[in-house]
């Protein structure tokens, strides 16, 4: 049976690097297979998912363009990294029986389906998770800021940020024993305290649509589900 959520559909927002695993690149088949069966937990809830996966594994625009690529074909490549990540997370999903739909920012109909918000809306009644892939489908933005835009475009009640910590700290935690855990912050103290919750244009979308911000740690088995369930530890940004 169900078990009692407050959340009916939610974006979950993962860096590329959290496919990496222990590899240092692309994609570790064990680690992307355990993060699918996270979001089977959460999907066994009954509750409607939205994902977006970023491409930082495989490729970002910065790294480009630093190397002398112009930003906007580097960005693009950024963007196809993203697709990439998209087809190996529904792999992993349709392996465990759940329905899926690759959507792209960016139409390459032979791989994956074109975004079409109310299609995309039909699918997640249907209960298929819906990966949002080619970030925004343009240049200079960030996949953070493409969760938070089709999550307000899906109506999500919320975005759950999966990261390597359980939440937002005041200094790098990874660095600083001392480091200290917020159960809740504001939208404006993260983007005045520079915090890399996300990037600012995603907070910034985030706040002037009232779209709370669960940051939690994806490393921690059952916790997207604990969360859900009203259990565990996470920072909410709101
Ligand atoms: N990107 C872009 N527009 C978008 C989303 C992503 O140009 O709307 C590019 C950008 O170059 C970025 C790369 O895709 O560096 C990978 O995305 P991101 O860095 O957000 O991935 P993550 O850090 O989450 O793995």
């Amino acid at each position: 049976a169900p078990h009692a959520t407050k959340y009916k559909r939610v974006m979950l927002k993962i860096s590329g690097e959290a496919l990496m695993g222990p590899q240092g690149f692309g994609l570790h088949p064990p680690t992307v297979q355990r993060i699918a069966q996270e979001v089977k937990t959460v999907h066994d809830m009954g509750v409607e998912i939205c994902m977006v996966i970023g491409g930082g594994n495989i490729f970002r625009g910065l790294q480009g363009s630093a190397q002398g690529m112009e930003r906007t074909t580097a960005d693009y490549m950024g963007m196809l990294a993203t697709v990439m990540n998209a087809l190996g997370m529904q792999a992993a999903l349709e392996a465990l029986g759940i329905h899926t739909r690759v959507i792209s920012a960016i139409p390459m109909d032979q791989v994956c389906e074109p975004y079409i918000r109310r299609r995309a809306v039909r699918h997640l009644e249907k209960k298929r998770v819906c990966i949002f892939a080619a970030g925004t489908g343009n240049p200079y933005f960030t996949t953070d800021t493409a969760a938070t835009l089709r999550a307000n475009e899906m109506s999500c009640e919320a975005i759950f940020k999966g990261t390597k910590v359980d939440g937002v700290y005041d200094k790098d935690p990874a660095k600083h024993d001392d480091a200290v855990r917020y159960d809740e912050i504001s939208y404006d103290d993260c983007l005045a305290q520079h915090l890399g919750v996300m990037d600012a244009s995603a907070i910034a979308l985030a706040r002037d649509n009232k779209l709370p911000i669960i940051v939690f740690s994806l490393d921690e088995p059952g916790g997207f589900r604990g969360i859900l369930a009203g259990e565990g530890t996470y920072t909410l940004v709101n």
